[in-house]
């Protein structure tokens, strides 16, 4: 037996390892397995090229848990390493590249999830660790290097038959969550689900069934628990596969996620090499989505499912897979965001989706409709946070209006333009955002013969107001802003019914009713229309809204609103007009102004409860 000593200044290295990656010392899983399945490619990569010679027969990597033992082993049938290999592997370049890690990271623990230590990290969760290894070549000896953490090590050889490597890790007392099956087979599942050699962790039963009918009987069977699927489906052609091995991957992925919309298939090697699918998830209109979806991988190795410096933050809403060994991972934060490919990469997967919508909305309109509802919120968050992203999809963001009609933007700039453009030359888009609180306001508007378009999501506030200053596009206003007449700003005004002096006399008895504070507005509208209206003055209600979204408190302002009065309505005209009693005439203003409230939903508490009993009494009078 040779015993060695690791290097000079290495004293510090092993409390220094445990302590500092501490937080993340479930990573030597990967590490070991990663190094595991390196070594079985190298394998069959010389195999290919004639220079391991034979059959090389089970190639699987194999995990060995044994609690009664306190060991965990990683198995592979690798290339295998000699006396002289380990001698260069482990004590030399193993060690320094986690010596070289550790000086330069030992601050910034955000790293270190993203950058394995490499066989060292094994250091973290096992007091010994023993190497067994034999190489593929011809009568190589094989030797077992064993170390306790100190700075020494032992090397012998040893009697071994089969070719490659054992790592086992003789478990130290407080790490022994990693000697339970379950704790293996979550981190195998978290990190190794996708590696490239096959992955055999014990055994799992599976049950057949037998017989027909009642007589059918089940059957337990055990059969190898193999952990990860080695030929993921991002490494395939797209020619190659079917719409359903994508739907089937990703409920792979996240199995109990709803079928996804659409996805994209990532596939360039240069000037980068990435590969990877992205799925378009169910988002029903919402965009409270789990955002750490994406999940990274290098060479199927995985490495985290923080995708933020990589992936533009809309594009976050996205679930699926990114493959790529050009992103540079062994560096900080700051220094990833300004790093040429990581750019070259975020403007690669920005087009590919822009792309992809383009491309659904004019290969097949009607589906890209029917997906409206759930890609919307995506399409105009990716709108107002990338310029560039913005322009490229432009033409496939779809404006609803209220009889479930898409239009492009510009097909609706164009249906309304006639109709809906004001004295200033403003075309002027008339908006909802409750279909069912505004229908009273909805109804009158069609009925005048304008468009009203169905904009309910909290994003849309700022789309509109990006159409609005890009290029002033349309003025957006809300379709009870205002009585419809003037939201549109037309010179031509309708005829009163009432002289001047009747409208005197009406304007003064809301005003007595209502206080001087109230705004009234009195409108010759069309006697069909409500005999009173509230409405909202969009830039104030807007302002609010906006306001209240980025967090500012808004309740100290009071909404504002107006009160139209239709002249033109018989019961202003002819009923009010007509009735002698001065209570009853308060009675009656007051009545309608609370049916107007009660339209806008405003009607609460007492007011409410003073509303029907009025009604209550009306109605008793016959
Ligand atoms: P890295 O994998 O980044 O090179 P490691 O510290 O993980 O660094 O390993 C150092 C070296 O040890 C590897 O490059 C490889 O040559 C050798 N090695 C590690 N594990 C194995 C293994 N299971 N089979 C063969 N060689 C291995």
């Amino acid at each position: 037996m040779a015993k060695g000593k690791i290097s000079v200044q290495t004293e510090n290295i092993f409390p220094i390892i445990k302590q500092f990656l501490y937080s993340d010392q479930e990573i030597f899983l990967r590490e070991l397995v990663a190094n595991a399945t390196d070594a079985t490619q190298k394998l069959k990569t010389l195999h290919t090229k004639g220079e391991a010679k034979g059959d090389l027969g089970d190639v699987k990597i194999e995990i060995l848990l044994d609690a009664d033992a306190k060991t965990l082993t990683i198995r592979d049938k690798g290339i295998g390493m000699n006396e002289e290999e380990v001698q260069k592997y482990l004590n030399q370049v193993a060690f320094s590249s986690a010596q070289e890690f550790l000086d330069k990271y030992k601050d910034d623990a955000s790293v270190i999830g993203h950058f394995g230590l490499g066989f060292y990290s094994a250091f973290m969760v096992a007091d010994t660790v023993v190497v067994q290894t034999k190489s593929y070549r011809n009568g190589e000896k094989a030797v077992q290097w064993s170390c306790d953490g100190s700075p020494e090590y032992d090397l012998e050889l040893i009697e071994k038959e089969s070719r490659g490597t054992d790592i086992i890790l003789h478990i130290s007392d407080d790490s022994t969550e990693y000697l339970d099956q379950a704790r293996i087979q979550t981190l195998l599942d978290k990190y190794c689900k996708f590696l490239p050699i096959e992955i055999l962790f014990g055994t799992k039963t599976e049950y057949e069934y037998e017989g027909e009918g009642d007589d059918k009987e089940r059957k337990e069977i055990e059969v190898e628990n193999i952990v990860n699927n080695p030929n993921p489906l991002w490494k395939k052609k797209p020619a190659d596969l079917t719409d359903d091995d994508y739907r089937a991957f990703y409920k792979e992925l996240y199995p109990y996620a709803p079928d996804p919309l659409f996805w994209i298939h990532l596939n360039i090697d240069y000037p980068f090499d990435l590969t990877g699918v992205l799925y378009f998830p169910k988002l029903n209109n919402t965009l409270e989505v789990q955002k750490n979806k994406i999940q990274l991988y290098s060479n199927q190795v995985y490495v985290t499912d923080n995708v933020k410096e990589i992936v533009p933050e809309f594009l976050m809403l996205l679930h699926g897979v990114i493959d790529s060994p050009d992103i540079p991972l062994n560096v900080s934060r700051s220094y990833l965001q300004a790093d040429s490919n990581v750019k070259k990469i975020t403007n690669y997967i920005t087009k590919k989706v822009g792309d992809k919508l383009n491309d659904l909305f004019k290969k097949d309109r009607e589906s890209y409709e029917d997906k409206w509802d759930d890609i919307g919120v995506f399409v105009k968050y990716g709108m107002l946070s990338e310029e560039k992203f913005h322009d490229r999809v432009f033409k496939s963001a779809l404006v609803k209006d209220t009889e479930e009609k898409f239009f492009t933007i510009d097909e609706y700039k164009e249906a309304i333009k006639d109709n809906q453009t004001d004295k200033h030359d403003k075309v002027i888009a008339i908006y909802a955002n409750n279909k069912d609180e505004q229908h009273t306001y909805i109804k009158s508007a069609i009925d005048y013969g304008y468009k009203v378009c169905l904009l309910d999501h909290m994003i849309d506030n700022h789309f509109m107001q990006n159409l609005e200053q890009k290029g002033g596009e349309m003025t957006f206003v809300r379709v009870d802003s205002d009585t419809v007449d003037k939201l549109v700003q037309k010179d031509e005004e309708k005829e009163s019914i009432l002289s001047e002096k009747e409208q005197e006399k009406v304007k003064t008895l809301f005003t007595e009713t209502l206080g001087e504070n109230t705004q009234i507005d009195l409108r010759p509208l069309s006697p069909t229309d409500h005999p009173v209206l509230i409405t909202k003055p969009e830039f104030m209600r807007r302002m609010k809204e906006m306001n209240a979204m980025q967090g500012m408190d808004m309740s100290m302002l009071p909404d504002s609103h107006n009160v139209v009065v239709n002249s033109n309505h018989p019961l202003i005209a002819q009923k009010l007009l007509k009735m002698r009693s001065a209570e009853k005439k308060t009675d009656f203003t007051k009545y309608l102004y609370m049916l107007a409230k009660l339209n806008q939903k405003m009607l609460t508490g007492e007011e409410m409860s003073d509303f029907i009993s009025k009604s209550v009494e009306f109605l008793q009078e016959g």
